[in-house]
C-alpha cells in the first residue's frame, strides 16, 4: 500500500513538473505572438555579428611554425599544412596552408590551440558559392581580412537582436546612443580585474598582519 502511495506521489510530482515546463515553453510562444515581424533588408542592412562570432578563419602565414597542432585538434583533420624540412636552417618551411570551409564546422579548436596565434575567427559569414570547391581557401585567401559590417559605406549596420536595449524589439526603432542590454566583454574583464586586485590587496594585508 505504501509503495502504491509513493508511486502515485511520484506520478503527481512528475505531472506537475511537466505542466510547469510546458507552461514555460508556451510563455515564450505567447510572448512572440505579441511581437511584430522585423525584416532586415539584407544586403542593404546587415546585423552586426556578436563579439565572439565564429566566422571564416583568418591565417597569418609568417607566424605559422608548421607544427600541425591545428590538424591534430581538428575533429576532421581538416587544415592542410604543406611544409618541408630545411636542412640548412634545421627548421620546417611552410609552403602552403589551406582550410576547406565547405567541410569546416567552425568549432574553433584550431584557433584555440594554435601555439603562435596565427589563426583567428573573423565575423565573415557570407561564404555562399556556386561551386563548393571555391570554399577551399589557400593561405592567400585565408590571409585576407573581411570587410567589417560597421565600416562598409554601402551597408546600414544594425544591432543584433540580443544586443538591443530592454524593451526594444526592432533595431530600426533604436534611439541613438542607447546602451545595449548586457555588458560588453571589455567591461566584464575590467570588473574581474578590479575584483582580483581587491582580493590580492586583502590577501596581502592579512599576510602582513600575521
Ligand atoms: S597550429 Fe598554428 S602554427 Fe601550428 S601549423 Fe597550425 S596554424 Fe601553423
Ligand atoms: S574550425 Fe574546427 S573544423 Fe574548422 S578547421 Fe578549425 S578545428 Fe577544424
Amino acid at each position: 500500500m505504501l509503495n502504491f502511495l509513493k508511486q502515485v506521489g511520484d506520478y503527481a510530482k512528475e505531472t506537475a513538473q511537466a505542466a510547469k515546463f510546458i507552461g514555460q515553453g508556451l510563455s515564450v510562444t505567447f510572448d512572440h505572438m505579441k511581437r511584430r515581424p522585423v525584416t532586415v533588408q539584407y544586403p542593404y542592412e546587415k546585423l552586426i555579428p556578436s563579439e565572439r562570432y565564429r566566422g571564416r578563419i583568418h591565417f597569418e602565414f609568417d607566424k605559422c611554425i608548421s607544427c600541425e597542432v591545428c590538424v591534430r585538434v581538428c575533429p576532421i583533420n581538416l587544415p592542410v599544412v604543406d611544409w618541408e624540412f630545411n636542412r640548412e636552417t634545421k627548421k620546417k618551411t611552410l609552403n602552403h596552408y589551406s582550410i576547406d570551409f565547405g567541410v569546416c564546422i567552425f568549432c574553433g579548436n584550431c584557433v584555440e590551440y594554435c601555439p603562435t596565434n596565427c589563426l583567428s575567427m573573423t565575423e565573415e559569414y557570407e561564404l555562399a558559392s556556386y561551386d563548393r570547391h571555391n570554399l577551399n581557401y589557400d593561405n592567400v585567401a585565408l590571409g585576407r581580412l573581411p570587410y567589417k559590417v560597421t565600416n562598409d559605406p554601402m551597408v546600414t549596420p544594425m544591432r543584433e537582436f540580443g544586443y538591443l536595449p530592454k524593451g526594444v524589439m526592432d533595431p530600426h526603432d533604436l534611439p541613438a546612443g542607447t546602451q545595449r542590454a548586457g555588458r560588453l566583454p571589455k567591461d566584464i574583464l575590467a570588473e574581474l580585474e578590479t575584483q582580483k586586485a581587491k582580493e590580492d590587496a586583502k590577501k596581502a594585508s592579512v599576510e602582513a598582519a600575521e
